[in-house]
């Protein structure tokens, strides 16, 4: 499939029935998976031979959908999870264990900074973070003899600081580590982070990539790029004998596909938050339109994002379609064709008047979502990040009286009058 334009891979990649099988990708609604001869089984355990025995390791409905979103990626092997969240733990912990560093960008999703501020710490990862405007000098300055991973989201979510990719890709292949990014807000329609550098890439397929608000997931996908065995003292999960398996070395026996498959046969194996079938089959619906869905998103919110910063009530918007924004040079060169469809914005009068606003929208709904069909909108501060101190707030991109408004597919004049009238009664 790596021959076709992103269009077709959305719609195409994946599934690939033979004669006489379904179509559509059917969901394999099953724990279990039969063989003939308990020998044919144990060359599977022993991962001697590939195939399917248990879904907690691996199912073909969500093989079919990784797949996918690997050849959207331009990756070398994806696996699905449960949640967002898993995939950004076990992208990570599949090469961090206690004693070991990592460093993140301060502007992450509000899960995020808790998963590798607290979270992960209880298990001896210690994370750093940094503001990810710093210079490369600054960057490089976090970095210690025991640092794994660099961190970072593409499109943070909600700051929507516009990462520079190159500058991190740079810095941490300085240092021998590779680039995780979370590659959640612009999906591979508008940007794909391995071209620029990026090793691993992680989603939430809640948001655009399911895109109807139906499915809570995640992926992670490897470039196959990282030379694991070139600072194989630094990743002995990788390129040391797994004694769980027998011995085998993941590098030795799976070459590019070393990270993911031990993500899979080792991390899932153990913690088993493996996304369910029927799920995936939802995502894989959701993704054959997403080329569809993105290019409206970004083509609702910048007509928004000019309405709300020529409205005198507004006292800022932030999107980095907006020519005067901090971040359109890097949007342009990173996401040329736009970067999402959420913007956010603050309104005179500060937090009360924000909120008081939000309860005056009529189409527009209170959610905690961003990035399906349909518009809405949240206060981050009172709501996803409401554990954060003010310092932790501002360090994050996440000003007091920031609402996230994330556009949907509706037609923009309807997105439009409903914030104008609720912007009437402020
Ligand atoms: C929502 C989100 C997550 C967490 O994903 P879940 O699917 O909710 O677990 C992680 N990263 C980003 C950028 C997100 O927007």
């Amino acid at each position: 499939m790596s021959e076709y334009q992103i269009e077709t891979k959305c719609v195409q990649s994946g599934w690939q029935p033979k004669k006489g099988e379904p179509r559509v990708l059917p969901i394999y609604q099953s724990t279990t998976f039969k063989y003939e001869t308990s020998d044919q089984m144990g060359r599977l355990f022993d991962l001697e031979d590939s195939g399917y025995f248990y879904t907690r390791l691996q199912n073909p409905t969500n093989d079919a959908v990784a797949q996918k979103i690997c050849e959207l990626e331009g990756g070398v092997a994806a696996m699905l999870t449960s949640s967002g969240q898993a995939a950004n733990y076990y992208a990570v912990f599949n090469i961090c264990e206690a004693g070991d560093h990592m460093i993140c960008s301060s502007a992450v999703y509000g899960g995020t900074f808790n998963l590798f501020s607290a979270t992960v710490k209880k298990q001896g990862i210690t994370c750093t973070f940094v503001d990810p405007d710093a210079s490369a000098e600054e960057i490089a300055a976090a970095f210690r003899p025991n640092t794994k991973v660099l961190f970072a989201e593409t499109v943070a979510n909600p700051a929507l600081v516009v990462l520079d990719i190159e500058k991190f890709a740079k810095v941490a292949h300085e240092h021998g580590v590779p680039l995780i990014v979370d590659n959640t807000f612009p999906t591979p329609i508008n940007c794909r982070p391995f071209e620029w550098g990026a090793d691993i890439v992680t989603h939430s397929t809640t948001k655009y990539m399911d895109g109807h608000a139906t499915c809570v997931g995640g992926c992670i996908v490897d470039s196959g790029n990282f030379d694991w065995e070139k600072y194989a003292d630094k990743y002995p999960g990788l390129t040391q004998p797994d004694p769980t398996y027998h011995g085998i070395v993941y590098t030795q026996k799976f070459g590019k596909g070393a990270y993911i498959t031990k993500a899979t046969a080792q991390i899932m194996r153990d913690l088993g938050s493996i996304q369910s079938p029927q799920n995936a089959f939802l995502l894989n619906v959701g993704l054959e339109t997403l080329h569809l869905r993105v290019a409206r998103h970004c083509e609702n919110a910048a007509k928004v994002a000019e309405f709300l910063n020529s409205h005198e009530k507004v006292a800022w918007v932030n999107y980095a379609g907006l020519k005067e924004n901090k971040y359109h040079a890097l949007a342009e060169k990173y996401m040329p064709n736009g970067t999402c469809g959420v913007i956010s914005f603050g309104l005179k009068g500060g937090r009360e008047v924000s909120v008081g606003f939000m309860d005056k929208l009529k189409m527009i709904a209170i959610v905690t979502h961003v990035a399906d069909a349909r518009t809405c909108v949240l206060h981050p501060a009172s709501h996803t990040h409401r554990q954060m101190t003010d310092e932790q707030l501002m360090e994050a991109g996440v000003a007091p009286d920031l609402i996230r408004l994330s556009v949907g597919i509706e037609n923009a004049e309807d997105i439009i009058a409903d914030l104008a009238q609720a912007l009437d009664t402020i």
